[in-house]
């Protein structure tokens, strides 16, 4: 049994958790970024790494994905600024600076963020297969892994994960293109269409009436019993975080075309919705490695699925779930339904995050319309989550003398990054449903 009056004393945004109040938790174990990297083992030059292999892969990726083609064969999405939502934002609240949009939700091949470290995930893994069976070499032009004996080779693996929905389709998609096997072990939150989507591209669906840990545990012990089986874990996955960690090469090179790289005085402040922590936690390790102390980066989950706020608050991470404190997980925001974070990642995260702030459903719909209505632009809920951030920044007390803190001239050059994590491959008629 989880002790919850010991916590509720130690940190009072827990109080509100229970309470199922919206809040924020600040990190009180928030480092500046020079003495955090003692306690990280990962470098910059993961990064490039990584970066370099997605490189490689280019031109592979332009023949299966036409989509990718704009952009040379890189999977990237746009940043871009939304003034009217802006507008919008400060007429209800005393929100302050300048609001972008980083587009991770138009992503070419998977239409939500997962395209980032899901999709280097499983390149990582056939590019690894195919140099131990001699069918590729690191300098040649890697659209060699399209012919006959190279897909062949890759038929003969199967690849497994287990997820809430856009993690199966961004591995579902780029496994099959490949020419792979592929198992998506899908929990009771994932959309109805999602798992038809798959289905229609070949991919084996198997369905489960638990919850994310369920599905991930079963497709764990499945691939484990097969020798010919690969399995990407959401929960540990050190190429799936360094994957999502590219995010932050490619926004600073769009920062710097925009003319607003970040500065002590002008920081830039990243508002991600979270999970099981992967894509957030690998995208706050880039952007810290880059910018260091000037960005902030908060995450935002729902208020009945606050998992990884539980878990840093608390300490105690992948050891504590939601339902030790009394809440059901409930949420619409499919792709944040996890109650029970990556340890992995909270323990990553306990010197770089600012803070984590939780979202109801019914603003998850707010913002979607709002953002619809002002820009154009149509994101899933669970994205929307994200705008919970740069308004909760300047609501709550805690929050506020966070930003005071850090004695800017003038907030309203604060650059404010709302990171929108998915919407592209939802259907026109539940879009339609969502904005009704
Ligand atoms: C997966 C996902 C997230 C969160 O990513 P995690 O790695 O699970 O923390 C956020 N938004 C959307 C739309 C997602 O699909």
């Amino acid at each position: 049994m989880i002790d919850i009056q010991k916590y509720l004393d130690k940190s009072p945004a827990l109080a509100d958790v229970l309470k199922l109040k919206p809040t924020v938790w600040l990190n009180p174990n928030l480092m500046p970024a020079s003495q955090a990297w003692d306690e990280i083992s990962f470098s910059l030059e993961d990064i490039i790494d990584a970066d370099q292999r997605l490189r490689r892969f280019a031109p592979l990726l332009m023949e299966y994905f036409p989509d990718t083609r704009a952009d040379g064969g890189l999977i990237e999405s746009e940043l871009r600024e939304i003034p009217e939502m802006a507008g919008s934002l400060s007429s209800q609240s005393d929100f302050q600076g300048r609001l972008f949009l980083k587009m991770d939700s138009h992503l070419p091949v998977g239409g939500s963020v997962k395209a980032r470290g899901g999709i280097y995930e499983v390149l990582h893994y056939a590019e690894q297969l195919a140099m131990e069976h001699n069918l590729l070499k690191e300098e040649d032009n890697y659209s060699v892994l399209a012919q006959p004996e190279q897909r062949k080779l890759f038929s003969q693996y199967t690849i497994q994960v287990g997820s809430t929905g856009n993690l199966g389709l961004s591995i579902g998609i780029i496994s099959s293109a490949l020419a792979f096997k592929v198992i998506v072990h899908m929990s009771a939150d994932a959309k109805q269409w999602k798992k038809d989507l798959l289905r229609s591209k070949g991919v084996v669906v198997k369905e489960y009436a638990g919850d994310f840990s369920a599905a991930v545990a079963q497709g764990r012990a499945d691939s484990l019993a097969d020798s010919g089986s690969y399995f990407v874990d959401d929960e540990n996955s050190v190429n799936l975080f360094l994957g999502y960690a590219v995010a932050a090469l490619r926004i600073k090179e769009q920062m710097r075309q925009l003319d607003i790289l970040p500065t002590n005085n002008r920081p830039a402040i990243f508002y991600i919705p979270c999970g099981v922590g992967g894509a957030p936690g690998g995208i706050t390790f880039g952007l810290k490695k880059l910018f260091g102390d000037a960005v902030h980066v908060f995450f935002v989950e729902p208020t009945h699925v606050p998992g990884m706020l539980l878990g840093m608050a608390t300490g105690l991470h992948n050891e504590i779930s939601v339902k030790d404190f009394g809440l059901d997980g409930k949420t619409e925001a499919d792709g944040l339904a996890v109650g029970r974070s990556s340890g992995f990642v909270g323990r990553l995260m306990e010197p770089l995050l600012s803070g984590i702030f939780t979202i109801e459903d019914a603003d998850l719909f707010t913002y979607l319309r709002a953002l619809d209505q002002r820009e154009q632009i149509r994101i899933e809920p669970s994205a929307a989550a994200a705008f919970a951030g740069p308004v909760g920044l300047f609501r709550y007390e805690s929050a506020k003398r966070y930003l005071a803190e850090l004695q800017l001239a003038d907030t309203h050059d604060i650059i404010h990054v709302v990171w929108a994590t998915g919407g592209n491959l939802v259907p026109a008629e539940i879009m339609n449903a969502y904005l009704a």
